[in-house]
């Protein structure tokens, strides 16, 4: 399984909704808006995930979740 997350930084309002969701995971770039910390993303950051996608009041966070090619 391999999980894209992207925070599109038109839409981020740097209201840190995700950072407070999952520290782990985002942080605030130099721009002011939200990124993504980590590239080791596994199923079992899913939860938190959807969370904070769901969370963002500006539906600027994506979350794709695709099958590895074997
Ligand atoms: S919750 Fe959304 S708007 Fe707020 S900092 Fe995160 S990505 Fe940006």
């Amino acid at each position: 399984m391999k999980i894209l997350v992207t925070v599109n930084p038109r839409r981020c309002a740097a209201s840190e909704n995700c950072l407070a969701v999952a520290p782990s995971i985002f942080e605030v770039g130099s721009a002011g808006y939200s990124r993504v910390k980590r590239e080791d993303l596994s199923e079992a950051d899913l939860d938190l995930l959807r969370d904070a996608e769901q969370g963002c009041p500006n539906q600027a966070i994506t979350v794709e979740v695709a099958e590895e090619d074997s």
